[in-house]
């Protein structure tokens, strides 16, 4: 069957784009893995009319939502490969079918990988966090702690100190004096030693011990992770691709287009800071601009 649309990833930004062509009455596929970026977390944060939601309940709802539509088709598999023959946009599934497409939008997200140090994955999403802004309010007056990994984390670690005693744990890492007297001003302490590992009950978190022997007391721990896009179709279909402070940026118009013609892009992938919020927004942007290019084209 041909789409008029087909959505690689169908979490916040992908199932936003699909909602405002389902409701164009488009055809729109959308295919998804299931992996949302953040499915670590047990609540969500900051997203309007849902905030401290489970990620997994929010993203169900609106599959519920997008399902009732009688143009939407819902695939969950992997698409493994996109090109483009002629006037179309084909993308191949992990089962070795094919779904054939007018414009195509990609939503698939990013992935992260964290430093190697015990007890840090596992309390990803918990009090392992990204973003103050999403988890800083749950441990406002704690002790926190921001681990470097980029000169951005001085900038992290200056911000997360609005929530609370924050140090930034070098890690072994040098810092320059500029950045010694920014943190200073901010009262941010700093631990230049090297982490060891994180202890506490459960996902808790208590302290932090150091390669030396001492430990510092933490309650929640901020982390850049480090980022990669979650497919390489963008790649396979020639779109441009910036580095973002964040992770690799999509490049993108202010209608969500790569440089791509008929490709769009949206959520993480085309962007940063990242939030549900944003990546909704960029969804329906994605979403309602393909529509626009499948009537004036
Ligand atoms: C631990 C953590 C906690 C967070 N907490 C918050 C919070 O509290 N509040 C907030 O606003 N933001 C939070 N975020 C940020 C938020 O998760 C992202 O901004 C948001 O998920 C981006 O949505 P997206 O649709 O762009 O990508 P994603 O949510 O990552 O969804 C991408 C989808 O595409 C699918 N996909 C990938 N590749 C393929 C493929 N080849 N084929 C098919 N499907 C594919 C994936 O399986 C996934 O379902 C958090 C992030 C992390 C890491």
């Amino acid at each position: 069957m041909e789409h008029d649309a087909v959505i690689v990833g169908g979490a916040f930004a992908g199932l936003a784009a699909a909602t405002y062509l389902a409701r164009a009455r488009r055809r729109v596929c959308v295919i998804d893995a299931r992996q949302p970026r953040n499915r670590f977390a047990d609540a969500s944060h900051g997203y309007l009319g849902f905030d401290g939601s489970d990620p997994l309940t929010i993203l169900a709802k609106a599959r519920d939502q997008l399902a009732a539509y009688p143009t939407v088709t819902m695939i969950e598999a992997e698409a493994t490969e996109a090109r483009i023959l002629g006037d179309r946009f084909m993308v191949s599934l992990s089962s070795g079918a094919e779904v054939a497409a007018r414009k195509a939008i990609l939503a698939f997200g990013l992935r992260d990988s964290l430093e190697p140090i015990p007890g840090l994955k596992e309390r990803w999403g918990k009090t392992v966090l990204h973003c103050p802004y999403c988890h800083g309010f749950e441990f406002a007056d704690r002790q926190l702690g921001v681990l470097f990994r980029t000169p951005m984390s001085v900038h992290q670690a200056c911000l997360v100190r609005e929530w609370g005693p924050t140090t930034l744990f070098l890690n072994g890492a040098d810092l320059d004096p500029e950045s010694a007297e920014t943190l200073a001003k901010h009262r941010v302490i700093v631990e230049p030693g090297r982490m060891k590992r994180l202890v506490g009950e459960g996902c808790a978190l208590s302290v932090a011990e150091l390669e030396d022997g001492r430990t510092r007391p933490i309650e929640a721990l901020y982390v850049a992770p480090q980022s990669c896009l979650a497919s390489p179709i963008a790649e396979q279909l020639g779109a441009a691709i910036d580095d973002g402070p964040m992770g690799p940026v999509i490049r993108t118009d202010a209608d969500q287009m790569t440089t791509v013609p008929g490709v769009y892009a949206a959520g993480d992938i085309a962007r940063a800071p990242h939030t549900v919020s944003w990546a909704v927004a960029d969804g329906v942007t994605a979403g309602t601009s393909a529509h626009r290019a499948l009537v004036f084209d």
